[in-house]
């Protein structure tokens, strides 16, 4: 029996919602009828988590994992181990805090069976504080701008995966990543449909606003270098203002002599000298941004089948 489905959970400090998580989720798969294992990751929480983990794990050992990390390497991390650890055809994954219904799953997976090998979501009247709807618009709304990477909700993280960008996605070795839109890139068929959401069961959301710019941060650094490329774009425009200016200031010097006791001509120096200097960080930021590039060993491309004839064996 080949394993279709897998869940992928990343759990930190939950023990208040845990159990309503385990009664609703395992009855929603069940009825799903497809061959499915959940796996749990726990985030090195300090709560009763892992206990409450271990324990479901042996009230359902054939269809539960758990996969325990030995720290606090946030949700992005956590998912990423979970991949590692997933055997299904089709991996979902799904926040703990039961905010993203599981019975929504059979949606994602009625969108898979019409051919999609990456499904997103859009929350429906989202159950969040305004500021952080509003934040997510403007970074939507930048993300558009500056990467190729198109989701309307970005936040949502209950999603479908083929198994073939799974894969993808752990053989990338960076460390600081955003998983729907590393997705996304080694995506050929995205799709995304509409889900429900609701307010958190039981205790607090993990994220601070600094996790979130972190994590903002990250989605944007990890997907551009547009940021990089400002600088040198700034430093190219400025050294040809100022270059003009020195200029200027050179046939000031001639023609009428010197200005100031000299100190026009030094500024004319100075300027010159920023601008190069300006220029040069720019130049650094490229080369900086190529060896990121290059140090992220992300796949250059991924291959979705080969047409050849089979090999000779006589020949081979
Ligand atoms: N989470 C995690 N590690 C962290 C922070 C969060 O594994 O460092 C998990 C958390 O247990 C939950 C999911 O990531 O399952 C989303 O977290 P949360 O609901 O707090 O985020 P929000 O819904 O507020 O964006
Ligand atoms: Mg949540």
């Amino acid at each position: 029996m080949t394993l279709v489905l897998s869940v992928v959970i990343p759990v930190y400090n939950e023990e208040q919602g845990l159990q309503a998580l385990f009664d609703r989720l395992y009855p929603a798969l069940d009825a799903l009828q497809t061959p499915y294992e959940v796996v749990f990751i726990n985030d090195g929480s300090r709560d009763r988590s892992p206990a409450l983990l271990r324990q479901q794990f042996e009230k359902r050992p054939d269809v539960t994992r758990v996969v325990l990390l030995n720290g606090n390497f946030g949700q992005h991390m956590a998912i990423m181990a979970g991949f590692e650890h997933a055997r299904g055809a089709r991996i979902v994954t799904l926040d703990a805090d039961l905010q993203n219904p599981p019975e929504e799953i059979a949606k994602l997976m009625a969108a898979m069976d019409a051919g999609h090998d990456y499904v997103g979501t859009i929350r429906q009247d989202r159950q969040d504080t305004s500021w952080r709807r509003w934040a997510s618009r403007l970074m939507n709304h930048l993300r558009e701008r500056i990467t190729r990477i198109h989701m309307t909700d970005q936040g949502c993280m209950l999603r479908a995966y083929d198994r073939h960008i799974v894969q993808a996605i752990t053989s990338c070795r960076e460390v600081n990543t955003f998983i729907p839109a590393l997705a996304y890139t080694f995506a050929s068929r995205p799709t995304e449909v509409e889900v429900r959401h609701e307010e958190r069961v039981a205790g607090e959301s993990k994220y601070s606003l600094y996790s979130l710019v972190r994590l903002n941060f990250d989605l944007v650094t990890g997907f551009s270098v547009v940021p990089l490329q400002l600088f040198s774009l700034l430093g190219i425009l400025l050294s040809l203002v100022s270059g003009l200016f020195v200029v200027y200031l050179v046939l000031r010097r001639l023609i009428l002599g010197p200005e100031a006791e000299g100190v026009f001509t030094l500024f004319a120096i100075t300027f010159f000298l920023i601008s190069i200097l300006l220029f040069g960080i720019g130049l650094l930021g490229e080369y900086v941004g190529r060896i990121y590039q290059q140090v992220r060993e992300r796949p250059r491309f991924l291959i979705d089948a080969i047409l050849e004839a089979p090999a000779d064996p006589e020949h081979s």
